[in-house]
């Protein structure tokens, strides 16, 4: 592959001009006077001001967030074979403590624009790599980033996941893409608890990386004792953390019919008798009016919803309904108890987040204290100009 894409021109609007100037990554439609008609996606764009002055080079590629991600705004820069091994490279150098760790073997090696590159990501899981294609532009880069990749690192298999078949929604049979294919479910490390995962099993693969600091606190600080609610629990990865911190009980609670095999390995794979635990796979609401009939009390609820979800009676969208999923999760939470929530919703800010949570205290009438709060884990670089990659956001809040 010598010359991916031809060369564009796009014209950005007068008053998106200082924005790009200064670094910013993402390019979105309404930024762009002219030159779209012209591009497919992959193309290198040029961003050029009203003078047809150089600002920005980047790609073109269609994702919901935008429609490319600036590269470079260094005009002599070569977007060749070079430039993403040293990209990648930069990453690397950067995770050498998380390489280097004994006990966490699982983390994010290369996260986006916080790393020069918008629309991919690549994690490690105990030497396999699983690559992140957001959008066909990116994807059109792939020669260049698989060879970085055998170029810079060692590791028994590369695996990927198209993230770029309509909407976003995930598309593939086999992601497999090269080395010795991996036996599954592997087991990670992570903070010396173990972690089943499955690199070649549709969009997910078993845990969520970016709540490893999160799953770390519940485990250190607030689970000893308790009686523990997880819901959204997914493969359970918090009711383990919970449970290897001394919880009485884990009660998880996921509408998925495979979070119950999934949840009964997370916890074997820990030597955690999951028959002691409860896991229901069921709509967290009607789990809420279920524990309310039973009488039921939880001393730490887990609050982890999807941006936007819908299940057979209920639309549940994070920007509109967070506070009544605090007001349910209040409805079963025991004097003094603690709440976990978290949101992954890039457009919520931290602020309007606890705004939301605050109202659902408010309406309970519960005074409450936040204790803690999280964002990103380091390995999740996030670019300073960019503050929607910083998406997680989790507030630890006590009940007073
Ligand atoms: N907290 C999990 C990740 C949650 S992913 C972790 O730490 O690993 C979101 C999960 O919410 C999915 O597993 C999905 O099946 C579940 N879900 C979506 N809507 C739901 C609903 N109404 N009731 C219960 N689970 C739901």
């Amino acid at each position: 592959m010598t010359n991916v894409g031809k060369m564009t021109e796009w014209l950005v609007n007068p008053s998106h001009v200082k924005r790009y100037q200064e670094g910013y990554p993402l390019i979105t439609k309404d930024a762009i006077a002219s030159g779209l008609g012209t591009a497919s996606e992959g193309d290198i764009v040029h961003l050029v001001d009203g003078a047809h002055r150089f600002i920005a080079k980047a790609y073109y590629g269609k994702q919901n967030k935008g429609i490319g991600w600036v590269l470079t705004n260094n005009q002599q820069t070569r977007l060749d074979a070079a430039f993403f091994q040293a990209t990648i490279q930069k990453a690397i150098n950067n995770r050498s403590s998380f390489y280097q760790s004994n006990h966490t073997n699982a983390f994010r090696v290369f996260n986006g624009e916080g790393d020069g590159i918008g629309g991919l990501t690549i994690d490690y899981f105990a030497g396999y790599y699983l690559i992140n294609w957001y959008s066909i532009g990116v994807y059109t880069y792939k020669t260049y980033i698989i060879q970085a990749l055998e170029t810079l690192v060692d590791f028994h298999a590369i695996y990927e996941k198209k993230r770029f078949q309509q909407k976003g929604a995930y598309m593939g049979d086999d992601d497999f893409v090269t080395g010795t294919r991996g036996e599954f479910p592997l087991i990670i490390k992570e903070n010396g608890m173990n972690y089943a995962v499955d690199l070649n099993d549709g969009a997910m693969c078993g845990i969520f990386l970016d709540q490893r600091n999160v799953r770390k606190v519940i485990r250190d600080t607030y689970a000893n004792g308790k009686h523990v609610l997880n819901t959204f629990s997914y493969t359970g990865a918090f009711s383990v953390a919970a449970s290897v911190g001394g919880a009485i009980q884990t009660t998880s609670v996921d509408l998925a019919k495979r979070s119950l095999p999934k949840t009964i390995e997370q916890f074997s794979v820990n030597g955690i008798d999951f028959e002691a635990q409860h896991i229901h796979v069921m709509d967290v609401f009607e789990y809420f009016k279920y524990a309310r009939r039973k009488k039921l009390s939880f001393d730490m609820v887990i609050l982890d919803p999807p941006s936007f979800a819908r299940s057979k009676k209920y639309t549940f969208s994070v920007a509109k309904d967070y506070t009544k999923l605090v007001t349910e999760a209040l409805s079963v939470t025991a004097e003094k108890g603690v709440i976990v929530a978290s949101t992954n919703n890039a457009t919520l800010s931290m602020k309007k987040f606890k705004g939301m949570l605050d109202k659902g205290f408010q309406e309970t009438k519960i005074p409450y204290r936040i204790l803690e709060e999280y964002t990103l884990p380091e390995d999740f670089r996030v670019d300073k100009r960019f503050a929607q990659g910083n998406y997680l956001k989790v507030v630890i809040i006590q009940a007073k």
